[in-house]
């Protein structure tokens, strides 16, 4: 790979601003400063600094994000702010992508990478990777709703999901709120909000915090994120 295409997709500058610094010989390649951006180096084994900091080469991006709400789960948008938008131009520079979709109005954990193949790992409908959420309900609920979800909720569509675990956390029979834990091993356009449509309930609050075995991190406010650790990398292969 040549120099000047590993420092500009390490996200170093661009271009123009890599060859400058390469012209202000502020890059060594192996402790030897090179002015000359079309030098072929191994990222594995070569030692690329950059000022004296070396630039460690990576060619996937897996990051955790606590999605906020009003945020759209897509790399470009015409009207509205993007998870891409969150990221810093570094991160920018691997040209992410949200794996799946999170609503504008639902929270929580959405994993951003430009692994496609991992991505589609955990999208997959072969792949029945869970989903938990937690959702605060208005309406009533009906007495056997639980097995309801677990036998499978026919949506406004006509079609069946597949068993879905739900947990009544908490009910306000005076308010008719409840506040449940979903867990659900699909992804159907709007399918937590139209599984309980389908009992004239209305979604008002929705937050993803597992996919697989990857939980939110608890430390993560909305908007913040961070590249997985090892461990949680290793839960998404
Ligand atoms: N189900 C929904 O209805 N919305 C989401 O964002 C995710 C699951």
């Amino acid at each position: 790979m040549r120099l000047d295409k590993l420092l500009a997709n390490m996200g170093i500058g661009s271009r123009k601003e890599v060859k400058q610094l390469l012209k202000a010989k502020k890059v060594t390649l192996n402790d030897k400063v090179i002015k000359d951006g079309s030098v072929k180096v191994n990222p594995d084994s070569d030692k690329v600094c950059v000022d004296g900091d070396p630039v460690v080469y990576q060619e996937f991006i897996y990051l955790m994000l606590h999605k906020p709400t009003g945020v759209v789960s897509a790399t470009t948008d015409a009207k509205d702010k993007t998870v891409i938008d969150l990221l810093s131009e570094q991160e920018k520079h691997f040209q992410p992508f949200p794996v799946g979709r999170l609503d504008k109005d639902t929270e929580g954990l959405l994993l951003i990478t430009n692994d496609g193949d991992l991505a589609h790992r955990l999208t997959s409908p072969h792949k029945n990777v869970s989903k938990m959420y937690e959702a605060k309900v208005k309406g009533e609920l009906p007495a056997d709703v639980i097995h309801q979800f677990a036998e499978g909720v026919t949506l406004d569509d006509g079609y069946v999901t597949k068993a879905a675990k739900l947990k009544i956390i908490s009910a306000d029979e005076e308010m008719r709120t409840s506040v449940v834990q979903i867990e659900i091993t699909e992804g159907k356009f709007h399918q937590v909000k139209r599984m309980f449509e389908a009992f004239h309930c209305k979604v008002t609050y929705l937050k993803r915090y597992r996919m697989g075995d990857l939980i939110l991190d608890s430390q993560l406010p909305p908007g913040a994120y961070r590249p997985l650790t090892e461990e949680e990398l290793a839960y998404c292969f």
